[in-house]
């Protein structure tokens, strides 16, 4: 504090030197005045709990003795925890008392103003800290840290905090019921296979402002296909729109194929099938107007039929599987006036996942599981 005082009161003053100076110091001269409040406001208190200072009445305090349920105490002087902060790392006060009765010593305000043994760095703080971790990576996040908030904390530690801020998110009771959720999934370079593993990610979206469409976060995890399944009939949901990449029947009562995924799809089936690419357009092209610009869903899902039928004529069998497959869930959003049918609001955080993950290295599993679930959480729910 003095040298900054010394700077300022010097013959020559510079604003950005002086700027400076006083950001770079702000710890202390900040710290001092919280220093002050935080023990002018636990001597007041301890005033009308205790009595005044050099005063010998007894009186009846607010809170009693942990050992004995005493009332009537005694000044003890005042102890000091460290406290780390979006102001840095700072020296606090707490207050002491002595049980007249049975002697015993305690900080009676400690835990109403935040600095219990357990609370040594603040909530702000960590937020920040999983926010900026969501965004780019651990080094990194450290890195900026330090340099913004003056407070140095390791890679490990702010690993620690994302896995336990996942396993809260984990236990939030979560349901959909009577909505349309989009499921989609994505590979990210994680675990021992060569491809990674899939990452599942399902949203509700509802129409927000002209641009935004308000999201709700349900799930995102690693796992099996029954177990994805499972997470799904949990939800409860009223329709699920989806990619097709894993058959969910029995999961909601109204299933839906995101119509983009099931052209994009045919352009890869059309592959296999070995047809060459010049020749791939006219079918992508028929699907699409048939998908999308016929109003009606009787004469929809008969062109549709016939052109599997001129898919299989072809000897395009791998295409025709695909279409067959999917018929059932083409014309569920025209059926049932849901809204929807595409997967696009899942997708574009899709691409988000993917922008976090694609670092060059390779995850642990529940590593990369945690840091996209928080990551997710906080963008849609707790933006
Ligand atoms: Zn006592």
């Amino acid at each position: 504090m003095l040298s900054t005082t010394q700077k300022v009161t010097g013959e020559r003053i510079h604003v950005n030197t002086l700027c400076e100076n006083i950001h770079e110091e702000r710890t202390v001269l900040l710290g001092t005045i919280v220093y002050h409040i935080v023990l002018s406001h636990q001597e007041d208190r301890l005033a009308n709990d205790v009595g005044p200072r050099y005063d010998r009445s007894q009186m009846v305090a607010s809170f009693c003795c942990p050992r004995c349920g005493g009332r009537h105490f005694t000044r003890k002087g005042k102890r000091h925890r460290f406290y780390t902060s979006v102001l840095g790392k700072t020296r606090l006060p707490i207050v002491q008392v002595q049980c007249s009765v049975c002697g015993c010593r305690f900080c009676p305000y400690k835990d109403q103003i935040g600095l219990a043994f357990t609370d040594r760095i603040s909530p702000t703080l960590k937020r920040r800290q999983l926010a900026l971790t969501c965004q780019i990576s651990y080094n990194k996040a450290r890195t900026f840290i330090e340099s913004c908030l003056g407070v140095s904390s390791s890679g490990l530690t702010i690993r620690k905090e994302i896995d336990k801020e996942a396993e809260e998110i984990r236990q939030m009771p979560v349901t959909a019921k009577d909505e349309i959720v989009c499921h989609d999934s994505t590979k990210v370079k994680a675990g021992s296979k060569e491809r990674g593993v899939s990452i599942h990610l399902a949203v509700t979206s509802k129409p927000g402002t002209k641009r935004n469409r308000r999201k709700r976060f349900l799930f995102l995890r690693t796992g099996s296909a029954e177990q994805i399944k499972e997470s799904l009939k949990v939800l409860k949901a009223k329709g699920i729109v989806h990619d097709g990449d894993m058959d969910l029947s029995g999961c909601a009562p109204l299933l839906q194929r995101c119509l983009w995924h099931l052209v994009h799809q045919l352009k890869h089936f059309l592959w296999q099938d070995n047809l060459p690419f010049e020749q791939r357009a006219p079918y992508v092209k028929e699907l699409i107007g048939i998908l999308h610009r016929t109003p009606k869903v009787k004469q929809m899902k008969k062109k549709y039929r016939s052109f599997i039928r001129k898919l299989k004529v072809n000897g395009l069998i791998q295409s025709c599987i695909h279409l067959r497959n999917a018929e059932p869930e083409i014309a569920t959003f025209k059926e049932h006036g849901i809204e929807g049918y595409t997967t696009s609001p899942v997708e574009r955080e899709m691409r988000e996942i993917n922008r976090r993950v694609d670092i060059g290295v390779r995850w642990s599993v529940p590593g990369v599981e945690n840091l996209l679930l928080v990551k997710m959480h906080m963008a849609m729910n707790d933006p």
